[in-house]
């Protein structure tokens, strides 16, 4: 069951939920002086309309036209009933998702690369350094960049350089320059080989490595692909767009799920509901499911960390697992940070979301069973998000409730199919 919007109702604002706190976030610290970093202390980074972007306390900030007509391309995104799934799970639950993956890098990625891409622009800005870890946020970068005339440059964690060889041809197709991180082509990556020959690399030591390069390279500026709040509000087109189309369902949902790495994802569907719930007296549950393995919400500590490995950039207040912390090579690699997004984080700590962690194998089997009832092959990050709204709609069976569950499908799966090659062989690790 399709509920499908026309063009006219992509949104024409992002939500900034920043003013809407109840308890503002703490703010970053200079990495040196360890004192409140101010807007100066990030413009070797980003340019001045992002930091304005990142800082805002205007609720609600105009998308810019040349971003709405480039959104429109695969903007509104369908939202789906999950009839066959449901029926599989013997479940008086409904389950909603809002499908993400039929952006043209199949992922809610270039909901924001576009939008930083078309801000650099306007600042001037020639070429842009990023990381990215199983490739997403490249390949969307790397499609922004050629949207806009940008040369992008992308250092891309290794193990992920190898495991999604694919993912780096549509970086090559759409123009942009890949390094397999740690590399030779930094200070930084250099210290890191030597170190550890071995390095599978980390999202951290890649955002390290692109930080270097962007402070060497004149003209040049740094993206970051979540975490930040200016990423989270970029996000919230998803958001915006579901609770238009659960409208035209006639339902409302009871828990809204998503994935979380660095968070925006879940921002994106989750912060509109939350809105909902301060101002409009609603009961929206939101949970962020995350990797056993790298698991910052559920088990890291709320803290002031580095968002890389190199201690180069500003402190955040966060959930982290330390930013010396190297995940082990699962397949989720979007889902492999070692942080948390400061506002997530504080949703977190003031207990307004719920966070839950799940291992890879029951992921996959989500994954398969989801494919096999949906017909959708999903991203093994998006998997994440599947496995809770299984298991939520399984407990609504077992209490005999009537649960509408909506979940955020981040992604599909097509660059991921050697990790589905490898759950079916039964070779994949049980972390
Ligand atoms: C990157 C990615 C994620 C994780 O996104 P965050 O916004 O960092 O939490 C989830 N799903 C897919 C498909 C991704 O590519």
């Amino acid at each position: 069951m399709l509920f499908s919007l026309p063009l006219s109702k992509i949104p024409t604002h992002w939500y900034n939920i920043l003013p809407d706190l109840p308890q503002p976030i703490a703010p970053a610290l200079h990495p040196g002086t360890r004192q409140p970093a101010g807007p100066q202390d990030f413009a070797t980074l980003f340019p001045m309309n992002i930091i304005e972007q990142e800082v805002s306390s205007e609720k609600r900030i105009a998308i810019p036209e040349e971003v709405r007509q480039i959104y429109a391309l695969w903007r509104p995104t369908p939202l789906r009933r999950a009839v066959r799934l449901e029926q599989a799970l013997g479940t008086p639950a409904h389950i909603y998702y809002k499908y993400e993956g039929v952006s043209p890098a199949g992922s809610h990625k270039p909901n924001s690369a576009v939008a930083q891409a078309y801000y650099n622009k306007q600042a001037g800005v020639k070429r842009l350094a990023t990381e990215t870890g199983a490739g997403q946020w490249g390949s969307s970068l790397a499609l922004a960049c050629s949207m806009f005339g940008l040369e992008c440059v992308v250092y891309m964690v290794k193990v992920s350089f190898h495991q999604k060889p694919y993912r780096r041809s549509l970086m090559h197709t759409w123009g942009a320059t890949v390094h397999a991180s740690p590399t030779k082509h930094t200070h930084y990556g250099r210290k890191m080989i030597e170190a550890h020959p071995d390095s599978p690399g980390s999202l951290g030591i890649a955002i390290s490595e692109a930080i270097e390069d962007t402070v060497t390279h004149p003209g040049t500026k740094y993206a970051l692909g979540s975490v930040l709040n200016h990423v989270c509000m970029h996000q919230t087109v998803i958001g915006q767009e579901a609770i238009d189309q659960m409208e035209l369902a006639g339902e409302e949902p009871d828990v809204v799920i998503g994935c979380a790495g660095g968070g925006s994802n879940f921002a994106g569907i989750a912060f509109p509901f939350i809105e909902r719930n301060w101002h409009r007296n609603k009961k929206h549950r939101l949970l962020a499911v995350e990797p056993a393995s790298c698991p910052s919400l559920t088990k890291g500590e709320f803290r002031y960390d580095f968002g890389d490995t190199a201690e180069m950039t500003p402190l955040m207040k966060m959930y982290t697992m330390g930013h010396d912390f190297v995940p082990p090579g699962i397949h989720a690699g979007g889902l492999r940070y070692h942080g948390m997004s400061p506002i997530i984080s504080q949703l977190h700590h003031l207990r307004l979301i719920e966070a839950r962690s799940y291992p890879q194998a029951p992921v996959f089997d989500a994954a398969i069973q989801f494919a096999k009832t949906e017909a959708i092959i999903p991203a093994p990050e998006s998997a994440h998000a599947i496995c809770a709204a299984i298991d939520e709609a399984l407990d609504a069976k077992a209490k005999k409730e009537k649960r509408v569950i909506l979940f955020n499908l981040s992604g599909h799966g097509f660059m991921d199919m050697s990790a589905y090659d490898s759950h079916l062989a039964h070779k994949i690790e049980p972390i």
